[in-house]
């Protein structure tokens, strides 16, 4: 690992952007820090991953990505705490992922030693873009496209794996209103919805305008043969609270096995709180808005971490969630980013 480390080759830019950006009011992911690391795959094998300067690439027209969509990406956090450490949350779950998602799409895998140490030699040299103030944290966008030429619908035979950076604000502002979605669906049994495949994301956007224009924020979505059971929220796994206890589903080949999903489990269950983990269908989570058993729902991803759900719309019906003073979104967000950012011990080893 160290010999690898000690080979990752720093070209540093010779233009920092870093006096330019308002740390103080930042968006989600549309700020990028200095360099990326970059990495390719040709000749059968990984080659030495490298920090460059952040720079748009150029392709050619025939490359894999733009036909048949051989993408995979991750998303995770960098936070710095008070005595400037570096800090991340369940670092080798996305390696792990990354690797599961690759599989999926015919991607070589990556070694592990190219995405951990290649990320420490990159946050490394973008040490300063790790914002400090509270909420903000450093996005981190491992991804791995087909760079491969040829027209043919096969597998390619290149392939780059970059980590870009984005010093970011919080993901969502305001609160959030759901469409239950009865006739879109995001993934389907012996599909790839448990891989972070950039076309996953494609397939969502029309459903998701479709529902903004109706005036809610996300869809909830639902599984592709009945649209009787509740799979995830928009682009994050889903809880739901009825009475005092938290649901979630099972994960499948059509829920992606969320890092956020996993830890809010287990602090739950820590903490006392009663946690299902089960199927839940529509009609449940309906009946339990008209009988007051409904109390919360929320979505659940590493860019917002806990997104409370103020309502849903479900055929032409509009439900609103009780305003609760003390709600599990708040105080289970509130743990995980404490354990996240070095506030409080972390008793189950995620912090790295
Ligand atoms: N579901 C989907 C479809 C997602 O894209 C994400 C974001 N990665 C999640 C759930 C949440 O996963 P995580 O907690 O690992 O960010």
């Amino acid at each position: 690992m160290n010999a690898l480390m000690n080979d990752i080759e720093v070209i540093k830019t010779k233009h920092s952007k870093i006096n330019e950006v308002d740390f103080d009011h930042l968006s989600f992911g549309k700020t990028f820090s200095d360099h990326m690391l970059e990495c390719d795959y040709k000749d059968g094998k990984w080659q030495a991953p490298k920090v460059v300067p952040y720079a748009p690439i150029t392709l050619d027209p025939s490359a894999k990505i733009f036909h048949y969509g051989q993408s995979i990406f991750e998303g995770m956090k960098a936070y710095k705490d008070t005595d400037n450490n570096i800090l991340l949350f369940r670092p080798l779950d996305n390696f792990k992922r990354l690797n599961i998602s690759a599989k999926r799409l015919a991607i070589p895998e990556l070694p592990e030693a190219y995405f951990m140490e290649g990320l420490k030699a990159l946050l490394k040299v973008d040490s300063d873009w790790i914002p400090k103030n509270e909420g903000s944290s450093l996005y981190i966008r491992p991804f791995i496209f087909a760079t491969g030429k040829g027209f043919h619908a096969s597998p390619a035979d290149e392939y780059k794996f970059v980590i870009a950076t984005a010093p970011s604000g919080s993901y969502f502002a305001g609160e959030l209103k759901v469409l239950i979605e009865e006739k879109y669906s995001r993934s389907a049994n012996g599909g790839v919805g448990f891989a972070k495949a950039g076309g996953n994301y494609a397939g969502q956007f029309y459903p998701t305008q479709l529902a903004i224009e109706k005036g809610y924020q996300q869809v909830i979505w639902t599984d592709d043969n009945t649209h009787e059971y509740i799979e995830e929220a928009g682009a994050m796994n889903i809880f739901i609270r009825i009475n005092d206890t938290l649901i979630t589903g099972p994960t499948s080949d059509r829920i992606l096995d969320g890092i956020t999903r996993k830890s809010i489990i287990e602090l739950a269950k820590k903490e006392g709180i009663p946690v299902e983990v089960r199927k839940i269908t529509v009609s449940e989570v309906v009946e339990a808005a008209k009988n007051g058993s409904l109390k919360e729902m929320f979505g659940a991803g590493t860019a917002a971490v806990i997104s409370p759900i103020s309502g849903f719309g479900y055929k032409d019906e509009d439900f609103d969630l009780p305003k609760l003073e003390n709600t599990y979104a708040s105080s289970l967000k509130k743990r995980i980013t404490d354990i996240q950012t070095n506030k409080v011990e972390d008793p189950f080893g995620w912090r790295y």
